[in-house]
Order: C-alpha cells, then structure tokens, then sequence
C-alpha cells in the first residue's frame, strides 16, 4: 500500500522586467516627476510594495527576467554597480540575464554578476570563450520558500517559466 500525504502550499511570486534603470519615479507622459500628484512608480514605490507583500504572503519568490541595464542617466553614469545596488536593496532572489545586460560587454557585465546577493541565471549562454564569466551565473537554482527547506521552487532560465517543486 502506498500511502501519500497531501500537503497544500501558496506561493506567491513577485516579478519584474525590462526595468531598463528606471529607477526614479516619472509623471504620466514617462518624464521627470514634478508634481506630487502625479508621480508614478519608482523604486521606493516598488521596496514598499514587495516588503508589504513578502510580511503578508512570506512564501513570497522575488523575481527578475532581465533588461535592468541601459534607459536613463542612471544608467549611462553608473553601469551595473547602480543595478546591484539596487537590485540587493529591493531584495530579489534570482535574475534571469536579458540582452541589455551586455550592452557594457563582458566588463559591464561583472560587476552585477560579482556583487549581487540574489542567484543569477542563465542557460543559454556560452562561456567558453568568455573566462571572466565563467561560473558566474547558474543555469538553474533552487530557493528555500518555506522556511523548512522541504519545499523548493525550481527556476528554469526560459522567461517567465518556473517548475514549482513541492516535495
Ligand atoms: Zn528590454
């Protein structure tokens, strides 16, 4: 006789991308914001968002499937250490690479992959040729979600699809 347990589990997944270094908030045509009233997004909108969400749901994954690089000034004028920097304020778990994330080359590229404190992934990418990002990124990751280490979320590097695996 085989005797199964069912055990059920809410998860709940947060996810962005294409933020393209968007990080200030704008006014409704997408310009500077000058009027409190009509000021929209931004990344403090976004840190006080997900930190709501992750208190109320803490089965919470945070996630990213690429292009935070290139789009404004901030970008231009502080390349992947702005990223980071805000990408490990807001609290991500993992980050699919989008092709943006090159626009700098492989030098552009380092100092999101070396100073980030969420997983980096990326199963398409060759780098053979490439030693300075060589096992910099994985091609899948798992994440504790529970707390208990018995419930894993699979991630699989294909833009918007993730295996959920409930053991
Ligand atoms: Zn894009």
């Amino acid at each position: 006789m085989l005797i199964t347990r069912a055990t059920s589990f809410n998860l709940t997944i947060l996810h962005t991308n294409d933020v393209h270094a968007h990080y200030n908030e704008i006014n409704t045509f997408g310009g500077q914001c000058n009027n409190i009233e009509n000021c929209y997004g931004g990344m403090a909108r976004l840190k006080y968002k997900v930190d709501e969400i992750k208190r109320l749901y803490p089965n919470t994954l945070f996630l990213d499937a690429g292009d935070q690089y290139q789009g404004t000034f901030l970008f231009s004028e502080f390349g992947g250490t702005i990223v980071h920097t805000y990408m490990n304020l807001l609290g991500y778990d993992a980050m699919a690479l989008g092709n943006h994330e090159f626009d700098d080359g492989i030098e552009g590229l380092l100092s999101l992959v070396e100073n980030s404190d969420f997983k980096i992934l990326s199963c398409n990418i060759a780098t053979s040729g490439e030693p300075l990002i060589q096992n910099k990124f994985l091609k899948s990751g798992i994440i504790d979600v529970d707390g208990e280490k018995n419930r894993h979320c699979r991630l699989h590097n294909k833009r918007y699809t993730y295996t959920i695996q409930a053991r």
